[in-house]
């Protein structure tokens, strides 16, 4: 510190100790100063430990509000009024295949001030460095950590950065088993679906093409046999071929080559039939997908909500019984002996009557759950009817996994691929569609898991 000071013309002072460095350092300044290091090695090692907890209780660590919220009386993170319509835009925009930087050129074009320029427009600070000259200039930087950062889903991450030493500024990535995530600690700007979207693209995505555009399969393809993605090749033909082959060390043994034409075809031409049938046959439909009719639904859930009830008040009797027990035993009117038996004998019941309960309403749940994506595929529908083309929307409403099988002659002309189309009313695999990508008429088979 001594050398460096002077060296770089700065002058330190520690008024409480009295050391100005213009003066010349005395010897005791070293000391003071490894005090002064000692201290504040202490101070910081307090924060963190305060910070730590606080992280680990699910608190929210950071401290700078992200942008589309704001912190009410009580410091909780609500949505802003003005900036979360933007940010649900932004992730829209991304599930709808738009790159970043188209994102970013729709942002300016629309002269949405940037995140850094709009909380200095409210407030003046000047974190983020604003760009007063081009206030409406996003950067892709600035999008992508964006579509990235879970807190718009109602997340809390904490701790996905660390600082090696409080002296060190520069933080550095965490270990994923040292980050932890506490789900809906705040309301949520964009849903979990539209979130695991966009990341589902962002993960299967190699890059953007020079149009902005991304490749509109990317994060459905998958290569039925090793299971590894299937990337767009631009070609003169393009086409798209399973990533695992063209890896070394994996075991799929052919490239699963399809024209992009082709899977765009069969696959356009699955969604209209299904969508047909299940506007035309909605309760046949239903029935199939759920494997059973909706009164035979309706009846089922009924009786596990009520089974589900019956436990719950059984929970709450023997908590009763528990709490009297203890009463007794405390004022001798049984022995203790007797207090542990039974003690132990409740508390086993309820531990029982908690797992069961567990299970009935995962099942509800799940229940619930699957039927609501039955109807919601039926009510798309009816809102797509018209399907000229095959778009990331359509894509994304109807849709959940492609897988592509290799032809059964590879080089074939005359066979095709097989193709399993996975759809979104269903929680598991479901139905799959086999759309045999050959000249023949396109053979549709249900099968229900
Ligand atoms: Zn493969």
């Amino acid at each position: 510190m001594e050398l460096v000071f002077p060296a770089y013309d700065v002058r330190f002072i520690a008024i409480t100790d009295g050391v100005d460095s213009a003066n010349g350092f005395n010897e005791m300044s070293g000391i003071r100063n490894l005090f002064n290091d000692m201290y504040a090695r202490d101070t910081s090692k307090k924060i963190r430990a305060v910070q730590r907890a606080k992280g680990e209780r699910g608190e929210r660590v950071g401290t700078t509000t992200p942008y589309g919220y704001m912190k009410d009386s009580e410091k909780h993170l609500v949505p802003d009024p003005e900036t979360a319509p933007v940010v649900k835009r932004i992730f829209e925009m991304s599930a709808d295949g738009k790159g970043s930087r188209k994102i970013c050129d729709i942002l300016s074009a629309e002269r949405i001030l940037t995140p850094s320029m709009y909380s200095f427009s409210k407030s003046g600070s000047r974190a983020g460095n604003p760009n007063i000259s081009s206030p409406y200039r996003w950067s892709v930087k600035t999008v992508r950590s964006m579509l990235k950062n879970r807190i718009y889903c109602g997340d809390t991450v904490n701790f996905s950065t660390y600082t090696k030493s409080y002296k060190l500024k520069k933080t550095l990535k965490n270990d994923p088993e040292n980050i932890l995530i506490f789900e809906n600690t705040h309301e949520a700007i964009v849903s979990r679906k539209l979130f695991d979207l966009v990341q589902k693209r962002y993960d299967g995505r190699k890059k953007a093409d020079s149009l902005g555009d991304t490749d509109k399969f990317a994060g459905y393809l998958y290569c039925a046999d090793c299971g590894a993605r299937m990337y767009l090749r631009r070609r003169e033909i393009n086409n798209y071929s399973c990533s695992g082959h063209s890896k070394r060390g994996t075991d799929c043994t052919s490239a699963h080559y399809i024209r992009a034409t082709e899977i765009e075809r069969v696959v356009l031409a699955a969604l209209r039939q299904v969508t047909q049938y299940a506007r035309e046959n909605s309760d046949i439909f239903y029935e199939q997908a759920m494997q059973r009719g909706e009164e035979e639904s309706k009846r089922q859930l009924r009786d596990t909500q009520k089974q589900q009830n019956e436990l719950n008040a059984r929970i709450n009797q023997l908590d009763n019984i528990i709490a009297t027990l203890y009463e007794d035993s405390v004022i001798g009117r049984i022995t203790p002996e007797r207090y542990d038996q039974l003690s132990a004998k409740y508390e086993r019941e309820q531990a029982e009557i908690k797992a069961k309960l567990e299970k009935i309403t995962e099942q509800i749940e799940s229940q619930k759950l699957c039927e609501s994506c039955v109807h919601k595929f039926i009510q798309n529908a009816w809102r797509f009817i018209e399907m000229p083309k095959l778009t990331p929307e359509l894509l994304r409403t109807f849709i959940k996994r492609i897988e592509i099988h290799e032809k059964e002659h590879k080089f074939s002309r005359s066979c095709g691929n097989r193709i399993d189309i996975y759809f979104t009313f269903s929680l598991e695999s479901g139905m799959i569609i086999d759309g045999t990508a050959s000249n023949e008429q396109t053979e549709t088979t249900l099968l229900a898991s």
